[in-house]
């Protein structure tokens, strides 16, 4: 048994608002999901600032409750470092719970369609008349929501939606004719001034509510024991966790950012996608810490605070797009002339590119990073995404894949963004001819191919010259394979492809259009 406190919640008192003392008592839940933290939580801060109002009037109690969907994370590809990563920070957010007298619930929900069944008998269990939870964006999390709440609805029981994990939620920033913005560049410009007129603040920690006695079951077993820990364990859990790394990004790295981003052999990004991907910090939280750097002016440019900020708004913009355009979360790309582009199926020269044998010494490093550290370099994921899509001209879907399967912060909204991004199929994407060559890109990004040293060892020795591109005797020397594709037959071999595919779709549109014209002629002749 898990006690919070020392006796056993009686189920009946807490059943029907009974009388408690003359009072009446109300029972309320917070389900966490991604926003794994106590500080500037929404759904927390609301649940508990109601209870501290409401105390004089009703004894208000607030349990927490997390649910874990195992079988939903597989089939979802969450990575095991991901799954480690948010068992880890749910302990520390237990921690912190104690401190404010909200009792943890752990329960085993393998899918999220078990989720309304598994979350009634909680309600029922510990008489729950309220239930408080963050958003979440994704199709098939929005879809599990709607049923809960109908579910508890028919039980009485409301729920409460909050805006959480975008720093302005999606359908708020809009065009002057309310459709969706699909370029960043004006997108950026409006939800700066939208911010600007709304404010983000953050939310304080609740204050403790009063000691109660509730029973919470031990930690079920899925998350027991499906989870060891993961050899690549470089991040460390916890919403603690998540302020020092912010902290010290701040301190250190975001003066110099703007500066440095691009250089994956440097380690001067802050790294916290991790933690933003889970919620143990709130990417408003990192929105104000930054605008402390550029005078709370959100307008200013040309600093590392503000080109920091721009990278959440990417990260905003990819989750706005997913409400707007739902077939991102169902493998559909965002351009749908792009179904046409003929993918090459190439299990081996995608295994190498999983491996990180591709013999381009700077895609073998990102992809090693990748298993190695479960993170890569933004630079990089663009590098090899690119690499993948263009020169192997092999579906940008698979990459999308093997990225969540291996990423720490694996993310729906932002590794699609990405990806798509690379592969020209998304919004706002790369233009299709605009083709990284690895080599340039490797002596840009690190001239003196440290990070290349770091991650492909066998490479070490080579000097800043050839690493890039290693001669045909110093792979063998090395045992290092030969590039494994002619870079400019691989890129006139993607712009042809993409080139039919435009083509394509054009005859297409024009035969629809040809199909219109005629149908209107027979419906008037007729
Ligand atoms: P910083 O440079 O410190 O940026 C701060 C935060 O801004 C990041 O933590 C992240 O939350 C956000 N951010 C930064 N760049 C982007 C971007 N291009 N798009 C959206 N948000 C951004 N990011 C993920 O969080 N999860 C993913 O699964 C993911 N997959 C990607 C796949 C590809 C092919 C590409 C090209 C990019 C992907 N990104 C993804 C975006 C980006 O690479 C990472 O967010 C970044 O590398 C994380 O490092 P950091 O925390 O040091 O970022």
């Amino acid at each position: 048994m898990n006690l919070l406190s020392n006796s056993i919640l009686d189920e009946s008192a807490l059943n029907d608002n009974p009388i408690n003392n003359g009072r009446t008592l109300t029972t309320q839940a917070i389900w966490f999901r991604n926003d794994l933290r106590v500080y500037d939580n929404p759904a927390l801060h609301q649940a508990m600032s109601v209870s501290a109002t409401r105390q004089a009037l009703e004894n208000t109690r607030t349990i927490a409750v997390f649910c874990v969907f195992h079988k939903q994370w597989q089939h979802h590809d969450m990575a095991q470092c991901k799954q480690f990563f948010i068992k880890e920070s749910l302990f520390a957010l237990k921690l912190s719970l104690i401190e404010l007298r909200v009792p943890l619930v752990v329960l085993d929900c393998p899918n999220f369609a078990d989720a309304a069944k598994v979350l009634s008998a909680f309600c029922r269990k510990y008489g729950i008349h309220h239930l408080f939870a963050n958003k979440e964006y994704e199709f098939n999390e929005r879809q599990r929501d709607h049923h809960v709440a109908q579910k508890l609805a028919q039980q009485g029981i409301h729920s409460h939606w909050f805006d959480d994990q975008c720093i302005l939620p999606p359908g708020s920033v809009l065009k002057a004719d309310q459709t969706a913005y699909c370029v960043f560049t004006p997108f950026s410009k409006r939800w700066k001034e939208y911010a600007y007129q709304q404010g983000t603040p953050t939310l304080t920690v609740p204050t403790p509510q009063p000691a109660f006695e509730c029973e919470t079951p031990e930690w079920p077993d899925c998350l027991q024991q499906l989870l060891p820990v993961p050899a690549n364990h470089y991040f460390e859990g916890g919403e603690a966790s998540a302020q020092r790394r912010l902290s010290a990004f701040l301190k250190e790295g975001i003066e110099g950012y703007h500066l440095e981003r691009d250089r994956p052999d440097l380690d001067v990004t802050s790294q916290l996608s991790a933690h933003l991907s889970i919620g143990t910090v709130s990417a408003r939280d990192c929105l104000n810490r930054a605008l402390e750097y550029q005078y709370g002016d959100l307008f200013a440019a040309q600093r590392g605070s503000s080109v920091w900020i721009n990278e959440l708004i990417w990260r905003d913009f990819y989750r706005h797009l997913l409400i707007h355009f739902p077939k991102l979360c169902q493998h559909r790309p965002f351009k749908d002339e792009t179904e046409q582009v003929p993918w090459r199926n190439d299990a081996q020269a995608f295994n190498a590119w999983c491996q990180g044998k591709t013999g381009f010494p700077i895609v073998d490093a990102g992809m090693r990073q990748l298993q190695e550290r479960g993170w890569m370099h933004n630079r990089v994921r663009m590098i090899t995404a690119m690499f993948l899509t263009k020169h192997l001209l092999i579906d940008w879907r698979k990459g999308e894949q093997w990225f969540m399967q291996h990423l720490i912060d694996g993310d729906l909204a932002s590794n699609n963004g990405g990806w798509q991004w690379s592969a020209s199929t998304g919004t706002d994407a790369v233009p299709y001819f605009r083709i990284f060559n690895p080599i340039t890109q490797s002596k840009k990004c690190d001239p003196e191919g440290d990070y290349i040293r770091r991650y492909v060892p066998e490479l070490a020795s080579l000097d800043q010259d050839s690493i890039h591109n290693p001669t045909a005797l110093e792979r063998q020397r090395l045992n290092y394979p030969e590039p494994m594709v002619d870079l400019s037959q691989a890129r006139e071999r993607a712009l042809a492809a993409f080139k039919i595919a435009s083509g394509n779709a054009r005859t297409r549109k024009a035969l629809t259009r040809k199909e219109r014209t005629k149908k209107a002629q027979n419906s008037k002749t007729v």
